[in-house]
């Protein structure tokens, strides 16, 4: 195999290649092609897959499955990649094939209908991904020290879920895209097998967590990746979807109220995902989102709102608003109180406007607000999400529940609990009396029999009778 021939003669490549395995070790064989950025991803794909115990065959006969690392930059070099994919065909039979050309994957296919897979430039997850779907890891207990789900700081029962970095948007208060760069999202086989993971290890809630879920795909022209036999696109909606078939709690946040959002409520209203949308709106008046540059400003967001209820009446939503923003008139500000009122956000958070560093408003010449004008406007606008937030949480006493537990009180024989309706750290708890024998981590059906602000307080159905 001439280039893992190549590549061999690398020193950290050799350490790999020659690191000890053991006997039953699924083994790659690895032919990499183009350029050094082309050899570093090589590079990684191999210590990636040597971490997760594979181990490595300098032959094509020795080998279980090979990866070529193709180059596409001139048509020699296309060439002969293609002629290096034709060759690992017919010399093993099971192949992956990565890099430049990938981004060619229908000329690929064409000239080797029997490829396995196919994957882009520096697209790693992906080849791992395809790896695992044709040549699954064994267990080893020499690299298993490191939990097949890997390791959390999050209790054992939720865990949060990223499914991609960095932000197309350019938010005028945000200095996010100049440090993470421009939104690369994962490939969803990879995505949802983290989540199958997560599972498997007994996690009951899934947060999904991006900079902007319902962008999850864009950049990678919703491309396919094979997952449990199928291969599906990387969308927001068929995410969802998937995630809804885990069996498991899922709750969206980072989401911006793109039009495709819609078709994410039924799936709240079936119960497949949680009735529960994190969406930042910041503000509500049309001149305030436009000079904060937001991502899908549509005026009509209220109706959305309406709409989305009328679809799934339990849905919740949670927000968060910046006050005293440049520019922001007492009307605007008035706007954004009204639009509260009338949308009844569940869930927020607010925040007096911060002229972080680097951010454009603060060059867009508008008229600063007075901090004391900030704080009063803070104050006011907390009164009213609390106020909203009251009367959101009385219309659930009388009902019966599930709720996931987070901690136990023994010296009150108590619970702190969280409903579909609350995310862990930003939002209410249910506060559950006569815990006797509910431990952290347990689901548990309760009847709510009273609110306030922020919190529900219920009794396990049980013992009502
Ligand atoms: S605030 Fe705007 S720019 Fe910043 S991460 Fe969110 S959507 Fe992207």
């Amino acid at each position: 195999m001439r280039a893992a021939r190549r590549i061999a003669e690398k020193g950290c490549i050799d350490a790999i290649m020659s690191a000890p395995t053991e006997q039953n070790a699924p083994k790659i064989g690895l032919v990499s092609l183009g350029c050094p950025k082309a050899l570093v991803d090589s590079e990684r794909i191999l210590t990636t897959l040597r971490a997760q115990g594979y181990s490595f065959s300098p032959s094509y006969e020795g080998a279980d499955v090979v990866i070529v690392n193709t180059c596409g930059f001139l048509d020699s070099a296309k060439a002969e990649s293609l002629d290096a994919i034709g060759e690992a065909i017919s010399e093993n039979g099971k192949v992956i094939v990565t890099g430049c050309l990938g981004n060619e994957e229908e000329m690929i296919r064409q000239a080797h209908p029997g490829v396995l897979a196919v994957s882009g430039p520096h697209q790693y997850e992906a080849v791992v991904g395809a790896v695992h779907e044709h040549l699954p890891p064994v267990p080893n207990a020499f690299v298993d020290l490191v939990p097949e789900q890997g390791l959390r700081l999050t209790p054992r029962h939720y865990a949060y879920l990223k499914i991609s970095e960095g932000c197309n948007n350019r938010c005028s208060f945000c200095i996010i895209p100049s440090i993470r760069g421009d939104l690369a999202s994962r490939p969803i086989a990879s995505v949802l097998y983290e989540a199958e993971r997560l599972v498997k290890a007994g996690v009951k809630e899934i947060m999904v967590i991006s900079q902007d879920t319902s962008a999850y795909g864009v950049d990678l022209k919703y491309a396919t990746s094979p997952y449990r036999g199928r291969q599906i696109e990387a969308r927001f909606q068929t995410l969802a979807e998937e995630l809804g078939n885990l069996g498991v709690w899922t709750r969206m946040h980072y989401v911006y109220p793109y039009p495709h959002v819609d078709n994410v409520i039924p799936l709240m209203a079936e119960g497949r995902i949680l009735p529960y949308l994190d969406i930042p709106f910041q503000h509500a008046s049309p001149q305030v989102l436009k000079t904060m540059r937001r991502p899908a400003n549509q005026e009509k967001t209220a109706d959305r709102i309406r709409k989305w209820r009328e679809v799934c009446p339990d849905l919740a939503i949670r927000s968060t608003f910046i006050v005293g923003f440049p520019g922001e008139t007492e009307e605007d500000f008035e706007m954004l109180l009204d639009w509260v009122r009338e949308t009844r956000i569940d869930r927020a958070g607010a925040f007096p406007y911060e002229p972080v560093t680097g951010a454009r408003a603060n060059d867009l010449g508008l008229d600063i607000v007075p901090d004391e004008l900030k704080a009063e406007r803070y104050g006011r606008l907390m009164e009213v999400l609390q106020e909203v937030s009251t009367e959101r949480l009385a219309e659930k006493v009388g009902r019966t529940i599930d709720v996931l537990v987070d901690d136990v009180e023994p010296e009150d024989n108590r619970a702190i609990a969280r409903s579909q309706w609350d995310a862990p750290e930003i939002d209410g708890n249910v506060i559950v009396d006569d815990a006797t024998g509910i431990k952290p981590g347990d689901m548990v059906s309760v009847k709510v029999v009273a609110s306030d602000e922020y919190d529900l307080y219920a009794v396990p159905s049980d013992a009502v009778q």
